[in-house]
């Protein structure tokens, strides 16, 4: 299958670990030169450097925090200057806390909104007119399954990435005479190094093995396994590619069927 993704620019938001750098890695494969950012400079370094003795294709590199809007759109003209255009955007960043209503504070849900919400905002204003002056463009999010099926003590995540889908299907209709498309990706669990930490975590206060508690994860999932990464990232470069050139305005779930709903 062509993508035709070789030599398109694309950004991809959070993307020193997980399913981020592995959209990355996965674009680079296709040969599209990448500007990449996450917050820890050593970690970022280290995923450009990787991808750079990998592939054939140029990173541009910049540590930042999501949620700081001025830095997000310095860093999109950063790119837009070095690399004179922006084809795709990938939006990520981590997820916030697990825990109950009662137990969240007003300062939760602000971060919440600033680091799942506003900041794809940010990314959206940055990008969206370099798009929109080549009419080709994409713009990919990543939010989660609880978007169609929300997750017990996910809260903050299931109220805050509704709005995401909220934005998407407007920019989609937006946009779609541009040539831009909008969607959304939502995986379901998915072997990260976080995924994996918290495994360990939970395991340990269980008392069992993380490989059980994956175990048990993985019961409720149809394919019984977790996603990979990388399996996420496959989803991201079909939506960037030229092979999705008519879908608009939806989201993808890579949850192993964990969405029952129709
Ligand atoms: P991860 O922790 O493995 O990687 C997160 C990446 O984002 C890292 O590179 C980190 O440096 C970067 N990052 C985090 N906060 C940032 C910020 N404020 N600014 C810049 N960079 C930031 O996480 P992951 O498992 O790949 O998850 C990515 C997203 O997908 C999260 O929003 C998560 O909630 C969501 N998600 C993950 C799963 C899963 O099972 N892994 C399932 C559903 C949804």
């Amino acid at each position: 299958m062509d993508t035709g993704l070789k030599d398109r620019v694309a950004i991809v938001a959070a993307s020193s670990k997980g399913i981020g750098r592995a959209a990355a890695f996965a674009l680079a494969a296709e040969g599209a030169n990448l500007a990449i950012c996450a917050r820890d400079p050593g970690a970022l370094d280290e995923t450009a450097a990787q991808i750079r003795r990998q592939f054939q294709v140029e990173v541009f590199a910049e540590p930042l925090d999501v949620s700081d809007d001025a830095r997000v759109r310095a860093f999109a003209d950063a790119a837009h200057h070095r690399f004179g255009r922006i084809d795709i955007c990938v939006t990520n960043a981590g997820g916030p806390p697990a825990k109950p209503f009662a137990e969240t504070t007003m300062e939760e849900w602000d971060r919440a909104w600033q680091l799942n919400l506003r900041s794809i905002v940010s990314f959206a204003h940055a990008v969206l007119p370099r798009m929109r002056e080549r009419r080709w463009g994409r713009l990919i999010t990543i939010t989660s399954v609880a978007v169609k099926q929300p997750v017990p003590e996910l809260v903050l995540s299931n109220s805050v990435r509704a709005g995401v889908l909220g934005l998407v299907r407007s920019l989609a209709t937006q946009y779609g005479p541009d040539n831009i498309t909008v969607n959304n990706v939502g995986p379901g669990y998915t072997a990260t190094e976080r995924i994996r930490n918290l495994a360990e975590a939970s395991a340990k206060a269980r008392g069992i093995t993380a490989a059980e508690y994956e175990a048990n994860l993985a019961k409720d999932i149809p394919l019984r396994r977790l996603a990979s990464p990388e399996e996420v990232a496959d989803a991201i470069v079909w939506l960037a590619s030229e092979r999705a050139s008519y879908i608009t305005g939806q989201t993808i779930l890579v949850d192993g069927g964990t969405y029952r709903g129709l």
